[in-house]
């Protein structure tokens, strides 16, 4: 019934819904298929009732906020006061948020509706939600096939129509990729421009929040309520966030495709030719569109993984069984109380991490590995931004084929992680970038779309994804 928040807010002034039976429709669509999606791990369907009659009270006196209608599930890395949150972890069993995500309460204060907390990988470490203590979460067009990860059930709770948008986090792709795989628009602003606050910590400088939407606008709208600086988050940006206003253009007129992404070894054909028939249109309707070269590529996702478990091994040092969550009761002593818990209460994948993370900060190894990363890092932002310079847009496939089948990669850590080839320079680079759903692959699969704008640029990344959408696909709303 209803695709997007305008839907929505029409429904609403035209008088022919509710907030409570927007709240009432979306939780039938949960009550029918989230047993089998385990997109879910908890729904809130009682509070989001009680939360819909308040804010349809304030609608009668017109003191309701922007987002009156709004109906959002979160993933289970977020804080939400009195709620859950577990990382979808087993070492976090049984802790309740202290505090309410920055984020988070930004839109709650806008009068959104949190339906559910979403399944995710554990500590937000996968590509395929396959690496949650929960269980795996299946994708809606195919049960068979993974949904992405690691936000995984954020993406399929919006995909089946179990909330107008989601929240996730994106660390190296967690919200493009599943985006890419559950053909929705997935959004990652430029690193500080979103509050971390109440974001459990994976890898400090690349983690943002963001949101997953049906449409570009809706995106847009929730990164407007959500981004600014915050006192809580230090590395907050104070520069001004602008509200992208859809009847201008972006004057964007120059842009790049990554050459050795579209090139890339198991690039799925069809989307390779995607790319080839984009640049004629684009070309045909006045754009400059080049193939730009990019020496890095083979180095993004070594890089991506040294830095991001360095500092995921020192985020996680906290999970010792005293401060949150597990312990194990038979565990005697505190040497014990630590090995104990965190060898029964991390999963296989976080543990590989942590190993992974402290090897490469290692004496004797640190220069090697750790020391290594950060130059190239250096590299690859010098690199992306003189592009940027003369092409304020870079376009390249969010991913190099649609959604694998449950199982597929789980056996090969090396060829999960090349999942993110094309999502993680954004992240190192800290650059804002969006997966939109414009194509498919061979087997008829969504694969993402994807734009990425210089720092602080979110508006011209809004502006261009509506002008190339319109042009790409015109029979879609976007
Ligand atoms: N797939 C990537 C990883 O496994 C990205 C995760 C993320 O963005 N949180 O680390």
């Amino acid at each position: 019934m209803f695709q997007n928040f305008k839907d929505i807010q029409q429904a609403l002034t035209a008088g022919t819904t509710s907030v409570y039976k927007v709240v009432q429709h979306y939780l039938a669509n949960i009550e029918k298929d989230n047993s089998r999606l385990n997109a879910l791990l908890e729904v809130y369907a009682d509070e989001a009732l009680a939360q819909a009659e308040i804010i349809d009270k304030k609608r009668e006196t017109n003191t309701a906020g922007k987002l009156a209608g709004m109906v959002i599930a979160i993933k289970d890395n977020i804080c939400y006061k009195g709620h859950k949150v577990g990382a979808a972890s087993k070492i976090l069993d049984g802790f309740e948020s202290q505090f309410t995500a920055t984020a988070l309460q930004r839109l709650l204060d806008e009068d959104a509706i949190v339906i559910g907390r979403a399944n995710c990988d554990e500590f937000a470490m996968g590509s395929s939600n396959e690496n949650s203590a929960f269980g795996i979460v299946k994708n809606y067009i195919d049960t068979d096939r993974v949904p992405g990860g690691s936000s995984g059930g954020s993406a399929v709770a919006v995909q089946a129509n179990f909330c107008t948008a989601s929240l996730g986090s994106d660390t190296g792709g967690s919200i493009r990729q599943p985006a890419s795989f559950c053909n929705l628009v997935g959004f990652k602003p430029t690193y500080g421009r979103i509050s971390r606050s109440g974001l459990i910590a994976y890898a400090s400088s690349f983690d943002q929040i963001g949101p997953f939407t049906h449409t570009v606008e809706d995106s847009a709208l929730l990164y407007e309520i959500m981004a600014g600086k915050d006192e809580a988050d230090s590395t907050s940006s104070s520069v001004a966030v602008d509200k992208t206003s859809f009847d201008q253009k972006s004057g964007i007129k120059k842009v790049a495709i990554l050459q050795p992404a579209v090139e890339a070894e198991g690039l799925d054909p069809q989307v390779k030719s995607y790319f080839e028939n984009a640049k004629s249109t684009l070309e045909a309707a006045g754009y400059e569109v080049a193939l730009v070269p990019f020496n890095w590529l083979d180095y993004l996702v070594p890089v991506y993984y040294i830095i991001t478990t360095a500092e995921a091994s020192s985020n996680l040092a906290r999970y010792d069984g005293m401060h949150f969550g597990y312990r194990d009761p038979e565990a005697q002593g505190i040497d014990e109380i630590y090995t104990s818990t965190r060898t029964k209460n991390f999963g296989e994948e976080v543990k590989r991490r942590i190993l992974l993370g402290t090897f490469v900060l290692s004496a004797g190894y640190y220069e090697s590995y750790f020391g290594k990363a950060q130059k190239i890092r250096r590299k690859v932002v010098e690199d992306t931004e003189k592009i940027l310079k003369e092409y304020p847009i870079i376009m390249l496939p969010t991913t190099p084929s649609g959604a694998f089948k449950i199982g597929e990669n789980t056996e090969d850590p090396i060829k999960m992680y090349l999942q993110d080839i094309f999502t993680v320079q954004s992240n190192i680079t800290g650059k804002p970038s969006i997966s939109l759903p414009l194509m498919t692959d061979s087997q008829g699969l969504p694969v993402g779309f994807q734009l990425m704008a210089d720092s602080n640029k979110e508006n011209d990344l809004f502006l261009f994804s509506k002008e190339i959408s319109a042009l790409l696909a015109p029979e879609k709303v976007l």
